[in-house]
């Protein structure tokens, strides 16, 4: 049952199917090209896309644009400190600005940086330190049909082996992604999490949280995890971030809003290298990039995020979208995850090579069937990797409807129904960064 209705709307538009297929033609069949005009569902990202509630719209109002000292700050700080329990914050514009400001102070060239898996931002920037970031996620992660409450745990095992070869005074930070977003957004557990920290006394390393799915975590661990199945979510939510020693967090994630993020952390000298890096990169500590506006919308929105019928709702949209999926025979990563599900793209055509990218395939069907525009995380965003052929739909938080999800279901099981005739694709245009070539690059079918 959902615990919203209506209060604006937008108007949203499938165009005919002919006139579907000559967009993808004109975006060389890479949906990173389509006007979102032409969308009729978009999946590609729940990151920044989700629909603010009258209470967001209602703060943006209040949003101090004073440079320096502005009350929307302190707002921002006394929400981040009643929801999440740490004392200081540098504001960031979002996600990765907070990693690039962090991890900047922390980690040194030809460091080893340990994460359950890193993100890809994440990535980039322990390796734009000139460190190494090697994930240790527990092997279930890997498998797509085993079964797990908390796929996304950090393997200590794994962990230590790592520590072993490169030396503990090598390891400056242990990362926890929360939920695991690379390992199909699963959850991770707090036992887990007071391992990490042991793990992290024994070598003498920073426990970093990266939070952006702290809320849809700690739903989670109520559901699953049995020491918390009487607790409230936001009380799972700081309790689960109490172990850390600082936490990244993007405000486009679990702080509902379209924009933001920032740095927390209890330490007081590790607050303040933050914080001059944050002047440096990001503005003035007390916006770090953001407007007043959207400071106060984050502030709103990461108090939201801990509401039960929120996230009851939020998860339960996603897990609705997998279910009926599953019910329809359509092979999805199981179990379905907090913000995304995940179409195994392999078994929907097994007759498409590697090389002629069956995910990729199955996007551009999606798309010509019904207007829903996916990403692919398999063979043609992750060159040279073994991973499986891997389609994300992410739902957008608080934006589709029921006869949406319907649709998107229709949608797959239309292609479904004629996956034999899918035929593969070949790049015909490509940038010269093999890591990012899939969001500009051209391809068509192969004959
Ligand atoms: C989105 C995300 C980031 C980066 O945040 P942006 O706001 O997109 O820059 C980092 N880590 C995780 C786990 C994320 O999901």
């Amino acid at each position: 049952m959902t615990a919203y209705k209506s209060k604006m709307v937008e108007r949203i538009h499938l165009p005919a199917r002919e006139e579907r297929e000559a967009n993808l033609e004109a975006a060389g069949y890479n949906v990173f090209n389509l006007d979102s005009d032409s969308v009729f569902i978009d999946l590609l990202t729940d990151s920044g896309t989700g629909t603010m509630s009258d209470q967001q719209w209602a703060a943006l109002i209040r949003g101090d644009e004073s440079y320096a000292g502005a009350r929307s700050f302190h707002n921002l700080e006394s929400a981040v400190e009643d929801v999440m329990g740490f004392p200081y914050v540098v504001p960031a514009h979002q996600g990765r600005g907070a990693e690039n400001i962090l991890y900047g102070a922390l980690v040194d060239e030809g460091d080893t940086v340990l994460n359950n898996t890193h993100f890809d931002t994440t990535r980039a920037h322990i390796a734009n330190q000139g460190a190494d970031p090697v994930d240790c996620p527990v092997p279930e992660a890997r498998d797509l049909d085993a079964e797990g409450d908390f796929k996304g745990n950090f393997s200590i095992e794994e962990g230590r082996k790592v520590v072993e070869e490169v030396g503990a005074e090598n390891v400056p930070a242990v990362v926890l992604t929360i939920t695991n977003n690379s390992a199909a957004g699963q959850p991770v557990s707090v036992e887990n999490t007071r391992e990490v920290r042991e793990f992290c006394d024994e070598i003498g390393a920073t426990f970093v949280l990266d939070a952006c799915r702290f809320a849809e975590n700690a739903y989670f661990v109520t559901q699953r995890e049995a020491e918390f199945t009487d607790s409230s979510v936001a009380e799972v939510a700081r309790e689960q971030l109490s172990y850390a020693d600082a936490a990244v967090m993007s405000g486009k994630k679990d702080g509902l809003s379209n924009i933001g993020g920032f740095v927390a952390c209890n330490d007081e000298t590790l607050f303040e290298q933050v914080k001059q890096r944050g002047i440096l990169y990001e503005g003035f500590a007390t916006y770090g990039g953001m407007s007043g506006r959207d400071i106060e919308a984050l502030a709103v929105g990461l108090r939201e995020a801990v509401e039960e019928a929120y996230i009851a709702d939020r998860v339960g949209q996603v897990q609705y979208l997998g279910q009926l999926m599953a019910e329809e025979g359509l092979p999805v990563f199981q179990p379905i995850g907090g913000h995304a599900v995940y179409l195994d793209a392999g078994e929907f055509f097994p007759h498409i090579p590697a090389e002629e990218f069956p995910g990729q395939a199955l996007v551009c069907e999606l798309y010509r069937e019904g207007g829903v525009r996916c990403v692919e995380l398999g063979s043609f965003a992750f060159p040279d990797s073994d991973r499986p052929e891997l389609v994300r739909m992410a739902v957008p938080r608080r934006t589709y409807h029921k006869e949406h999800i319907e649709h998107i279901v229709e949608t797959a099981k239309e292609v479904w129904a004629h996956r034999e005739e899918v035929t593969g694709l070949e790049i015909t245009k490509e940038p010269e960064m093999k890591e990012i070539r899939h969001f500009t690059a051209e391809l068509e079918p192969r004959a």
